[in-house]
């Protein structure tokens, strides 16, 4: 109270009195003119940057997995439903070719995001690398200009843990839970989902900004993760693409993307802000021998759709400039007027976006799966808008003016060609700084092995420095070995799914070659599935002893000594684990859902505020630490964990659920109502929340309406004793005698101990009688 009187005196006297320069500006000398002017300059640079501030475009960044160019309607695929990229296209600019560097995730969104080309950014896997937090990022730069920064990720190769999420004010990497009890977390989020937590940002922002003039601009990256394999469209595409589930992934996501792109028109923020959407690599679909993606570096897994739309670009315009993931920063920055780092390895695309020609730059390539899981030979590789050059122990080179569909190996024809092109790589590799000193650090554990990737990048130009007289040469070509890796993958794909024959296919590639540790690893995995433990556990200690087992080994084989009895080992398992990967949440949650499992729910409570620790607002350490507190009888303190989780995920039904029963436990009857109403409006057949809902009702003095849930409950399964004699009091109090005696009969034939019941039983029965 006292200082706002203060400010507002204050505000008077500068008000007050009418200022001194009351005098003519004409009468002033010309140095006291300059100073006007000075003055003058200022005060206008102030307005204008502020009129700047508000009027400065947003930028919403969007890659969709796994999305081929040529599946895009705006790249004339002529059978594809992609009516909003399509317009996006119309409304800007699709540039005719626009190429990854990898075709895996990870690396190839570090590139987009830091404008740096894998060996300079440092991530080189899905999983296995973390980018360096001090390593500058689209993010953190549009933070350091003032703008608002989310993004709001699909896919768990852009987990938080993999250093994504630098620069970005909310990180929205939550995947939910497969169904059923204890079933691990989903690797993916579908488009819905993803798109229904974008918009809640959007509006929440909408809410917190009413003053028009404060509204910072924003930098919003969305990553749709749906058409990567397994292709499983929601059942209203399934049936419109029957025999392309692929497409109708594609279908779906574009249908979402829609519903991001008329909220912005809605809400007025379409006209200033700019969109970009691009793909992180494509799908091969069986091109070239490869089912899916990351092995080769062909254009079927590398060649992506390039559409920016937005104020200043030209609309309809078809840049021939190739577009790479590493323009994506550069370009972005640029168009948002935001100065571009030097040192960069993309540039900035925005002259061909006005519809200038640019010169060509040439692609960098890399394919390291096969070398890294398989120990096989790298492939690295140049690409220009002619040509493609692939350094394998069987070098290649496509034309691609002739040969887009790169079968023809020209390198007979144009070795000269070839060799420059090689050594061009070779220069590209040695000038790749090495990830900054700091990273380690930051990084932690195991996410990042500098020594190693330094090791295997010496490795590897010592390869690409030679002719294929090396030693790297008797390295297996992965070209020859493409089908031994499908068997791998499909032996992967159904590890947990079909885990008989995942077991088959992985036995017969170890056959093969029994070092292949993805195989290995995928073997305890399907072993698992099958409830093989002890068998489960002999592969991960196998692995273990090589020195190769992974964080998530160990958990994996955490959770097979726990269910075999040997908790004391399962634990230093999952200590190690957590050793390991001290980023991931999951050693930490394992150990948890181990120790409510043995009843110990104060060890499982200290587990979850672990997880929390490495993972803020985790959504299953706060809902566990819920059914801790319940365990232990500590009803306030689980109603606030629920709460908690409710707050960070409100649709989470199950959180909803839990906290509904608390309250009805705490005797919070008419708080507990709402939340069983909710529930069950949103999952009409859950019966434990019928019944709750149904004895809610009942104890508010509702019995009519209680009926009708309690005998929902029964019908969807949750039929006991108590919800029998509940609908039987129920039945009672609204008249129906008849009814109730029915109920409390069935009541008694289940549990014939229960006098109260028995006596109501015989009250009834007597009453009938005449
Ligand atoms: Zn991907």
């Amino acid at each position: 109270m006292g200082r706002k009187g203060t400010r507002a005196r204050r505000k008077t006297t500068a008000r007050g009195p009418a200022p001194k320069r009351a005098v003519p500006l004409a009468r002033i000398g010309i140095v006291a003119t300059g100073v006007v002017v000075a003055a003058l300059a200022i005060w206008m640079a102030t307005r204008l940057a502020g009129r700047s501030e508000s009027s400065r475009v947003n930028i919403l960044l969007v890659t969709i997995d796994t999305l081929r160019w040529d599946h895009v309607g705006a790249y004339g695929d002529g059978r594809a439903a992609t009516p909003v990229l399509d317009s996006l296209a119309r409304r800007g600019a699709k540039f005719e070719t626009a190429v990854a560097h990898v075709a895996l995730t990870a690396p190839s969104h570090a590139s987009m995001l830091t404008g740096l080309i894998p060996p300079r950014h440092g991530v080189r896997d899905n999983g296995a690398f973390a980018l360096p937090a001090n390593l500058p990022t689209l993010a953190s730069r549009f933070a350091q200009a003032g703008y608002d920064t989310a993004a709001f990720v699909s896919g768990f190769p852009l987990d938080r843990r993999f250093g994504f999420s630098t620069g970005f004010a909310v990180y929205d990497d939550w995947l939910p839970r497969g169904p059923g009890a204890g079933s691990r977390a989903y690797v993916e989020r579908r488009a819905d989902d993803t798109t229904t937590r974008v918009l809640g940002w959007l509006d929440g922002r909408a809410q917190s900004n009413r003053d028009p003039g404060s509204v910072r601009p924003w930098f919003l990256w969305v990553h749709y993760f749906d058409p990567h394999a397994a292709y499983e469209p929601p059942p209203e595409f399934a049936a419109r693409f029957p025999d392309r589930p692929y497409d109708g992934e594609i279908a779906f996501v574009d249908a979402q993307l829609g519903r991001l792109v008329q909220r912005l028109e809605r809400g007025g923020d379409l006209a200033r802000t700019i969109v970009l959407a691009t793909a992180d690599h494509g799908e091969s679909l069986g091109e070239h021998g490869e089912q899916t993606h990351g092995i080769f570096v062909y254009d079927a897994t590398l060649r992506v759709p390039f559409i920016v739309a937005g104020p200043g670009i030209s609309a309809g315009i078809t840049p021939r400039v190739v577009a790479r993931g590493v323009d994506v920063m550069p370009t972005l920055l640029d168009l948002a007027g935001i100065r571009i780092d030097a040192g960069l390895d993309g540039r900035s695309l925005r002259p061909a976006l006005g519809g200038q020609s640019m010169p060509d730059a040439s692609v960098y390539l890399e394919g390291l799966v096969a070398e890294r899981h398989l120990g096989w030979a790298p492939l690295y590789g140049v690409r220009t808008s002619g040509w493609k050059y692939i350094d394998a122990p069987t070098r290649e080179l496509y034309d691609l003016s002739a040969d887009a569909a790169e079968v023809r190996n020209r390198i007979d024809d144009h070795r000269d060609r070839a060799d420059k092109f090689s050594a061009a790589l070779s220069v590209a590799l040695k000038s790749a700084p090495v990830i900054p000193p700091a990273s380690a650090e930051a990084t932690g554990g195991k996410a990042v092995r500098p020594d190693s990737e330094a090791a295997a990048r010496l490795r590897s130009l010592g390869y690409l420095s030679g002719s294929g007289q090396n030693k790297s040469a008797v390295k297996r070509d992965p070209k020859d070995g493409i089908q031994l890796i499908n068997t791998l993958e499909t032996g992967i794909a159904l590890s947990s799914t079909d885990p008989a024959r995942a077991v088959a296919l992985l036995q017969s590639v170890l056959r093969e070659d029994p070092r292949i540790e993805l195989a290995r690893r995928n073997l305890a995995i399907a072993l698992v599935a099958q409830s093989k433990h002890p068998e489960a556990i002999e592969a991960v200690n196998g692995l273990r002893s090589d020195g190769s087992a992974t964080a998530e080994d160990l958990v994996l084989l955490g959770e097979s000594l726990r269910v075999v009895g040997r908790a004391k080992e399962a634990e230093q398992a999952l200590t190690d684990a957590a050793a390991l990967d001290p980023r991931s949440p999951e050693p930490a949650l394992t150990l948890a859902r181990s120790f409510m499992a043995r009843n110990q729910p104060a060890e499982a409570a200290a587990a979850y505020r672990r997880a929390l620790e490495i993972v803020p607002e985790h959504p299953e350490a706060l809902a566990g630490l819920g059914e801790a507190a319940l365990a232990q009888n500590d009803l306030a303190g689980a109603s606030a964990w629920f709460e908690r989780t409710l707050a960070r995920d409100p649709q989470d039904l199950k959180a909803g659920f839990r906290l509904a029963v608390v309250r009805a436990r705490q005797g919070r009857t008419a708080d507990a109502l709402p939340l069983f109403q909710w529930v069950v409006d949103r999952e009409p057949a859950h019966g434990d929340a019928l019944a709750g809902l149904a004895a809610a009702l009942a104890k508010s003095g509702r019995p009519a309406e209680a009926i009708r849930y309690f005998e929902r409950a029964i019908n969807a399964g949750a039929r006991s004793t108590a919800v029998l004699n509940g609908l039987g009091l129920a039945r009672l109090e609204s008249g129906d005698a008849a009814g109730a005696l029915t109920a409390f009969q069935m009541s008694i034939k289940e549990r014939p101990d229960q006098p109260e019941i028995a006596r109501l039983v015989r009250d009834l029965s007597a009453r009938r009688r005449p």
